[in-house]
């Protein structure tokens, strides 16, 4: 079965965690430090806070941002339900808003709207689905009108970019997840990044059990701590994140070439102003059931993300902070949950693999 994702340890990240094992300094130290800084600058951004993984960074990244017990979190029903349980984390209630056919990504549009019958909100997590960014202007504008805090989260759009700016740092806040599948891997690994000062130094405390000096410590904190271990790894896949990207793009698009003219196929369409970094190649389809098991029948692997919205979990459907009389409608990402399929676009895939690929889908009927 050709795999939808596949990391790769290279040689040079081996070596480099073996240099990190013969050191006797394993935990959280100077490659950790080293891994803030370039993964930082590699995104435009001045300050890093590298986390157990891109969970505990949202956390975080929420936390430092001041989101507190009652607060309001406006946000997409359409990704992984980390996002989600993020705000749930901080005693906040999310507040849904359904998603640009298009892109997948929350729609400003409906996003102004929310915030105009919901009162109360704090801030809008926004999630780059797929390694496409959100439409970055109109959300800046929503910042400016409304006072909310804007949250990226980057955990599939590492390199990813919005009118040729890195996305991370366009917002208040951003995260990163470095989960065995993402662009950049450490097994598990996250980073908040940010251009606030303020916000860094309240991450960096937050993720260090609160503390402020060696063993003093004036508020409440996690052990949200990255390994050197996993920063050595991360060094070495940071390096590769350009030449990877351009694969992911490549790939993707032969299958846009290939596929263009195939009936009952929508495929996956980047806005001109955004650079999408193909953590996913989604494909839509009415059939998309039938799609999966003739792809799974041929050798190819698929995935369907996301099969239920946020708003539709058992843990969210009617506990979210929408008024009770309007209900989320949400009706783009209800649909999209029923349509969508990734398909394997991994950097690692062989030329006659991207072969197998675009031959399975060809014969779909
Ligand atoms: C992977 C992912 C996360 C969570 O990251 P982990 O490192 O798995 O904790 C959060 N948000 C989105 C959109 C993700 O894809």
């Amino acid at each position: 079965m050709i795999p939808v994702s596949k990391p790769v340890i290279s040689a040079d990240e081996r070596k480099r965690v073996d240099d990190v094992l013969r050191s006797g300094m394993i935990a959280s130290g100077p490659v950790v430090a080293e891994f803030e800084q370039k993964f930082t600058a590699a995104h435009e951004c001045r300050f890093g806070v590298a986390t157990s993984n891109g969970t505990t960074a949202l956390h975080a990244a929420l936390l430092a941002c001041g989101i507190a017990p009652g607060d309001k979190v406006l946000t997409t029903p359409f990704t992984f339900i980390a996002s989600t349980n993020s705000i749930a984390f901080c005693g906040a209630l999310p507040v849904f808003a359904d998603i640009e056919r298009e892109t997948f990504n929350l729609d400003p549009a409906a996003a102004r709207t929310a915030l105009i019958s919901t009162p109360g909100i704090k801030a809008i997590l926004l999630v780059h689905l797929y390694g496409l960014p959100c439409d970055m202007d109109a959300f800046i504008e929503l910042k400016r009108e409304f006072g909310v805090v804007i949250i990226e989260d980057c955990a599939q759009a590492h390199g990813a970019a919005y009118k040729s700016r890195k996305v991370g740092g366009i917002g208040d806040v951003g995260i990163f997840s470095f989960y065995a599948t993402k662009n950049i891997t450490t097994g598990e690994g996250g980073m908040v990044v940010t251009n606030s000062e303020a916000i860094a130094a309240r991450t960096r405390k937050l993720v260090n059990h609160g503390r402020q000096g060696r063993y003093e410590h004036d508020q409440l904190g996690y052990n949200f701590r990255m390994t050197d271990i996993a920063a050595a790894i991360g060094l070495g896949q940071l390096e590769k994140l350009p030449a990877n990207n351009a694969r992911r793009q490549a790939i993707a698009a032969e299958y846009d070439e290939a596929l263009a003219s195939h009936p009952g196929l929508k495929l996956p369409s980047a806005p001109a102003d955004r650079t999408h970094v193909y953590h996913q190649y989604t494909l839509r389809s009415q059939d998309r059931d039938r799609l999966k098991s003739h792809l799974d029948d041929r050798g190819v692997g698929s995935f369907v993300v996301y099969p239920v919205p946020s708003c539709g979990q058992p843990l969210y459907r009617g506990k979210c902070g929408c008024p009770p009389d309007e209900p989320p409608k949400c009706r783009e990402a209800t649909m999209a949950s029923k349509e969508v399929l990734s398909i394997p676009v991994h950097p690692h895939l062989t030329r006659e693999e991207v072969r197998t690929v675009i031959g399975a889908i060809g014969s779909f009927r």
